[in-house]
C-alpha cells in the first residue's frame, strides 16, 4: 500500500490546486497525531468551482447524453472505489476513526450509492397531461444545474456519494464541501469521477472552514440547489442562505432516536441491536439509537444486557480493528469527544445514573468507554440533546401511549424503533411515532432503496429511494397549441 501522501489539494474545474486559505493540519483521531496537511479553500476557490460546475451545465454536455450513459458513468465511479477499497478504507479509517471494517463497510455503501443511482438515471420520466384535442402536454424533469453539497465528518465518503451519484445521475454538475475534519478520503471520489470520463467541472470537491468556504457556497447566487448534512445549527444558517436566492434545499440534520421496546421482545436478540444501534463509528451517527425506552418489567435485565455488551467491546485504534465483531474506534476528534464526555457529567449531576464507561480513556487519541446510563427522565438534557457518541440513555414506561410520547417528546424526528413479537402494538406505533422513518424488531432496517430524512428539527427533504431524485430535479412542463 502506497504511503500517505502528506499535503492534499482541492479539486476545481478538474486540476489539483492549493487554496487561498492556507494549510491545515489533519489529526489522526486513533493516536492524537497529525497525519497531513490538507489546502483550505477560501470564497475564491469556491466561486471558481461553482463557475466550472455552472459552464459544465451549460454546455449541455451532462444533460445531452442518453440518460443510460450518464447512469452506466455513475455507476462506475462505484466500481473504482471498490477496486480501491483497502487504501480508501485505511485512509478514512486513519481519518476519522473508525474501525477498518466499518470503514470498508462505508466504501461498500458508498458504491452501492453509484449503483442505485447510476440505475436510477433512466427511469426519471415525465407525464403527459390530457388538454383535449387542442393541445399536446408534458412535463420534463430538469436538473437544478449546480448542486452544492456541504457534508460532514461522520460518514465523509458514504454521504458524499449520496449525494453526489444521485446529483449526477440527474444531470446536475457538483460542487461538495468535505468537512475540514475529514477531508482526504473524498479525493478518491474526485479520482472517480476523472477514471470515469465525466467532463472537467463536472464534480468538484473542496475542503474549507464552514464558516468561510462552506457559507460561500451555500450563499453562491450560481448554486441551484443545495443539500445539507450536519448540525441543527449550521442547518439553519444554510437555509436562510438558500432562501436569500430562492433555492431549495435538503436538510438532513441531527436526531434522538429513540427504540421502545416491549415486554414481550426478545432481549437476547436485542443485544444486537445495542451494539450496532448505539456503538457503530463510536455513536456518530445521525440515525444512532441514542435512547431506549423499555417497559418496566424488562428494565433491569435490558440494563444488564447494555451494560455487558458495552463492557465487552474491545476500544483502541481503528486501524488494528479490522474484522468485524464486538471493538469500537476512536470518536473524529478530541473535542467531540470532549463534549460527550461533558454531556454524560452533567447527566450524572442531574441524577441519573452511569451503569458503565463515560470517562475518557487513558490512551492517546479521542477515545471514550462506552457508556450506558439508567435512571434518565424525558426531560433531562441526556434525553433531550444529541450526544454524538457511544452513550446510550435509558428510560422507563410502564403503559403503551407513555412509550409514545416519550420517543416523540424531543425537539428531532430522525428515525425510532419498536421491539416487540406483537404485530398490532407494532404497527400503531410506526403511525403514532413522529420519525421520517420507523424500524420494527431491527435497528438500521432499510438500505439505499428507503426514503430517510427527519420529521421536526431533524430536518426536511427526503435523501436514499427514489424520493431523493426529486430534490435534484424542476418540473418543466410544456404545453403545445395543435392546430
Ligand atoms: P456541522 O454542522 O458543524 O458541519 C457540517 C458541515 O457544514 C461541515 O462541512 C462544515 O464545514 C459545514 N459548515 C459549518 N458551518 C457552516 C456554515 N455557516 N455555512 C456552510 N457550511 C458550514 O456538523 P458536523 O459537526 O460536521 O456533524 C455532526 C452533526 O451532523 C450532528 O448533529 C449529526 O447528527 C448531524 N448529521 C446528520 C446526518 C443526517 O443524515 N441527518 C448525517 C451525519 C451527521
Amino acid at each position: 500500500m502506497a504511503a500517505l501522501k502528506s499535503r492534499w489539494q482541492n479539486y476545481i474545474d478538474g486540476g489539483w490546486i492549493d487554496g487561498g486559505a492556507g494549510w491545515l493540519e489533519v489529526i489522526n483521531p486513533g493516536t492524537g497525531e497529525k497525519l497531513a496537511d490538507q489546502a483550505l479553500a477560501d470564497a475564491g476557490d469556491v466561486d471558481r468551482a461553482v463557475r466550472a460546475a455552472k459552464r459544465v451545465h451549460d454546455s449541455g454536455a451532462l444533460t445531452a447524453m442518453r440518460p443510460v450513459e450518464r447512469g452506466r458513468m455513475v455507476q462506475a465511479m462505484g466500481l473504482y472505489l471498490l477496486d480501491n477499497i483497502e487504501e480508501i478504507a485505511r485512509l478514512l479509517t486513519l481519518e476519522q476513526g473508525k474501525p477498518l471494517h466499518e470503514a470498508r463497510g462505508e466504501i461498500t455503501g458508498a458504491a452501492r450509492y453509484f449503483e442505485y443511482y447510476g440505475n436510477q438515471a433512466e427511469t426519471l420520466e415525465g407525464r403527459s397531461i390530457p388538454l383535449g384535442a387542442g393541445y399536446f402536454d408534458f412535463t420534463e424533469n430538469e436538473p437544478y444545474g449546480v448542486s452544492a453539497q456541504i457534508i460532514p465528518w461522520n460518514f465523509p465518503v458514504e454521504i458524499a456519494a449520496r449525494s453526489l451519484s444521485a446529483g449526477l445521475a440527474t444531470g446536475n454538475a457538483v460542487v461538495i464541501k468535505t468537512s475540514e475534519m475529514t477531508p482526504l478520503s473524498s479525493a478518491w471520489l474526485a479520482r472517480a469521477a476523472e477514471v470515469v470520463g465525466l467532463p472537467k467541472g463536472a464534480v468538484n470537491i473542496l475542503t474549507g472552514l464552514g464558516s468561510e468556504a462552506g457559507a460561500a457556497l451555500a450563499s453562491h447566487p450560481e448554486v441551484g440547489q443545495i443539500v445539507f448534512t450536519g448540525s441543527v445549527a449550521t442547518g439553519i444558517a444554510i437555509a436562510k442562505a438558500a432562501a436569500a436566492n430562492v433555492v431549495p434545499c435538503v436538510l438532513e440534520l441531527g436526531g434522538k432516536s429513540a427504540a421502545i421496546v416491549h415486554q414481550d421482545a426478545d432481549l437476547q436478540a436485542f443485544e444486537a441491536e445495542i451494539k450496532r444501534g448505539i456503538f457503530t463509528n463510536a455513536g456518530q451517527v445521525c440515525s444512532a439509537m441514542s435512547r431506549v425506552i423499555v417497559h418496566e418489567s424488562r428494565h433491569d435485565e435490558l440494563l444488564e444486557r447494555a451494560a455487558s455488551v458495552a463492557r465487552s467491546l474491545s476500544v483502541g485504534p481503528g486501524i488494528d480493528r479490522a474484522e468485524a465483531g464486538l471493538n469500537m474506534g476512536a470518536m473524529a476528534s478530541e473535542a467531540q469527544r470532549d463534549r460527550a464526555a461533558d454531556m454524560v457529567r452533567a447527566a450524572e449531576q442531574a441524577g441519573a445514573r452511569v451503569i458503565t464507561g463515560g470517562r475518557r480513556m487513558n490512551i492517546p487519541g479521542a477515545f471514550l468507554e462506552p457508556t450506558v446510563i439508567a435512571d434518565v427522565t424525558p426531560d433531562m438534557p441526556i434525553a433531550q440533546d444529541e450526544v454524538f457518541g457511544p452513550v446510550l440513555s435509558v428510560l422507563k414506561f410502564t403503559h403503551e401511549e407513555e412509550s409514545i410520547k416519550i420517543a416523540n417528546g424531543t425537539e428531532y424526528g430522525l428515525v425510532a424503533g419498536v421491539f416487540t413479537r406483537d404485530l398490532n402494538r407494532a404497527t400503531r406505533a410506526a403511525r403514532q411515532l413522529k420519525a421520517g422513518q420507523v424500524f420494527v424488531n431491527q435497528w438500521f432496517a432499510g438500505g439505499v432503496e428507503t426514503p430517510f430524512g427527519g420529521y421536526g428539527k431533524s430536518g426536511y427533504g427526503r435523501e436514499k429511494g427514489r424520493e431523493a431524485l426529486w430534490n435534484y430535479v424542476q418540473t418543466k412542463n410544456v404545453a403545445i397549441r395543435l392546430e
